[in-house]
């Protein structure tokens, strides 16, 4: 059920209300994909349509309205899609703003293979784990002189401790080895330094996890060559964007990877992915990250058999072959990916599984 305003209507007491963000770009597109996906699971939720971004500036000449704060608070939870940040000029990220509103410090993004989307390396089974609240993203910048800027780099002991806890504990709760801080320790002595520092002092308390240190480049060039000795990725804020993509390359592209911001009291659910201008309108991107990032929301809301189903249904898509959007080298549409994903999820569950795709843990 989709609300605009207020969330008036009956709500029982087990639907949960969600606010939700179609975003700009593609975003509408692969969002109505994942409320069908999530629906036909079961789930019971009362969306709270918001609009934010680029969507919200032209309607209501500001991205970020105070309907979409007060319901944010309100639900406390989101499913969201990107929103359009124009490069070098405009105002700020909506996504760096809500992320630091919500204090959603820690983002999670499972990247696996899957049997069917052929790429080099089939047994790609990573997590990456992206400090959310500050680095270059605390958004310091000022004009020391013209043709000078500079930046702030903002890195706190408090913050770096958070997240690595938070990869530790993710690691330890789902059967995980090992956690990498992956960092430039060796140029950013302090900055980079501290992080490092207070991953180890947190991998002290988790024996049980291999704890491995890489530098930012080398785990680049390591990850194109032998994904596979990777687990539990930790990461800066700004390693962590540019790794995540990376990371989606290595699974099919960025249509593939979903993500969850997580924060004490709350959490934002939305694709790796950004509003890819070049497919917008055109019914022909990839629902699959927005449908998974649903499958990471019916987790969080207590339906962890629904977020399996959805995600056998979409590996048994993806391993059939024969209903893929063209970034996996097929000629179906969004709508096409999504109405077979839901034929599986609503057949009967021997059908479903005898299809099934691997469940990611996250
Ligand atoms: P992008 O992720 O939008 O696109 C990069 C490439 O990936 C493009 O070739 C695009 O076609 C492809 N792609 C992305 N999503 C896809 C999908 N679902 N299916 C198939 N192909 C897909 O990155 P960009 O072009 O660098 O950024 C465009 C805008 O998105 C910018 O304004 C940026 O700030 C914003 N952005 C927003 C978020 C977010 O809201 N979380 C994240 C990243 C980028």
């Amino acid at each position: 059920m989709v609300t605009n305003g207020n969330g008036a209507g009956h709500v029982s007491d087990a639907t949960r209300r969600v606010t939700l963000i179609p975003g700009d770009g593609v975003g509408p597109e692969v969002i109505g994909a994942a409320v069908d996906v999530v629906e036909a699971a079961g789930i019971p939720v009362q969306w709270d349509r918001q609009e934010a971004g680029a969507a919200a500036l032209k309607k209501y000449g500001t991205p970020v309205p105070d309907d979409l704060i007060r319901s944010l608070k309100r639900t406390r939870t989101a499913l969201k899609g990107p929103l359009e940040t124009r490069v070098g000029e405009g105002y700020r990220s909506i996504n760096v703003h809500l992320r630091k509103t919500f204090n959603l410090y820690a983002n999670l993004r499972p990247t696996h293979s899957f049997a069917g989307v052929h790429t080099p390396f089939r047994n790609v089974d990573l997590v990456v784990v992206r400090e959310n609240t500050e680095d270059l993203y605390a958004g310091i910048e000022h004009q020391i002189m013209p043709g000078v800027v500079e930046s702030i780099k903002v890195i706190t002991a408090r913050a770096s401790t958070r997240i690595a806890r938070f990869a530790f504990e993710y690691a330890r709760r789902n059967g995980r080895t090992s956690v990498t801080a992956i960092h430039k320790a060796n140029i950013m002595k302090l900055s980079d330094g501290l992080f490092l520092k207070c991953a180890r002092r947190v991998a002290g308390e988790y024996k049980d996890i291999r704890y491995q240190e890489q530098i930012v480049d080398a785990a680049c060039m390591r990850l194109v060559t032998d994904p596979a000795s990777f687990d539990v990725l930790l990461l800066e804020n700004l390693y962590g964007d540019i790794v995540s993509d990376l990371c989606a390359g290595l699974v099919g592209g960025l249509g593939m990877v979903p993500g969850a911001n997580y924060g004490e009291r709350g959490a934002i659910f939305e694709a790796v992915h950004g509003t890819a201008p070049d497919l917008a309108g055109r019914n022909i991107a990839n629902p699959v990250a927005a449908i998974l990032s649903g499958a990471m929301l019916a987790e969080y809301l207590g339906y962890p058999q629904a977020a399996c189903a959805i995600r056998t249904a979409v590996g048994s898509v993806l391993r059939a072959g024969r209903t893929l959007t063209p970034d996996l080298g097929g000629h179906a549409s969004t709508t096409e990916m999504t109405a077979a994903i839901l034929r599986i999820l609503k057949a009967p569950a021997e059908r479903r599984n005898g299809g099934a795709g691997r469940a990611s843990a996250s």
